[in-house]
């Protein structure tokens, strides 16, 4: 780990200015990887512009299905009232593995920018849009319940994510997030060895 001087950028939540470098990570593909925290909502972020998007780094392709999503489709069906119709939309839907376990009545929508992704997602029957979500033309009032699984963390700017996710859902629908905890127990204990900073792929990281 290496030590930088503090720098001015603006931060992707809360827009305030004057942040402070946290730290620096030696990245064997994406060196240096600095990361940073707002001195106001102390949010932290990858700012390197030149970073590769998670679309196009084909190692990330044959990922395997992290366990919380294997999880989450077995629990998830179970614990809902299951209405005959609703319209459910997953944001980085990958393969379609979380949406192929909704019942068969319910419309099943996916957006998914990595192609391999997405054909594998659209051999279940899901109808995917092959783009990123800024690019998408979703129906606004549409959706009944919408799921973003491991990833506000890629987006550069994931408030501009939510907001267009929000015109999409009706009034009151459900709307599902997970992401990494930047301040969870983990993370203090790991500190860059944290495995949420060590994906090529996460720019953003949030704390609860
Ligand atoms: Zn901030």
């Amino acid at each position: 780990m290496r030590k930088t001087n503090s720098e001015v950028i603006s931060c992707p939540i809360c827009c305030d200015y004057g942040k402070q470098c946290v730290q620096t990570l030696d990245d064997k593909t994406h060196d240096p990887y600095i990361i940073f925290r707002c001195k106001n909502c102390k949010h932290k972020w990858f700012a390197n512009s030149n970073r590769m998007p998670y679309v196009e780094a084909k190692k990330i392709v044959e990922r395997k299905t992290p366990n919380f999503i294997k999880w989450t489709y077995k629990t998830l069906p179970k614990n809902l009232m299951v209405p005959e119709k609703l319209s459910i939309l997953d944001v980085g839907c990958w393969d379609g593995s979380l949406l192929k376990c909704m019942p068969n009545s319910w419309e099943l929508h996916g957006i998914e920018p990595n192609k391999n992704a997405a054909s594998r997602a659209k051999l279940k029957n899901i109808k995917v849009f092959e783009s990123y979500i800024e690019n998408t033309k979703l129906e606004s009032n549409y959706y009944d319940i919408v799921f973003m699984m491991n990833i506000l963390e890629h987006f550069k700017n994931p408030i501009s994510a939510i907001k267009i996710v929000s015109k999409c859902m009706k009034k009151n629908a459900l709307f599902f997030a997970v992401t990494g905890n930047s301040e969870s127990f983990f993370a203090r204990l790991f500190k860059g060895k944290w495995y949420y900073f060590n994906y090529a792929e996460h720019l953003n990281y949030f704390f609860t």
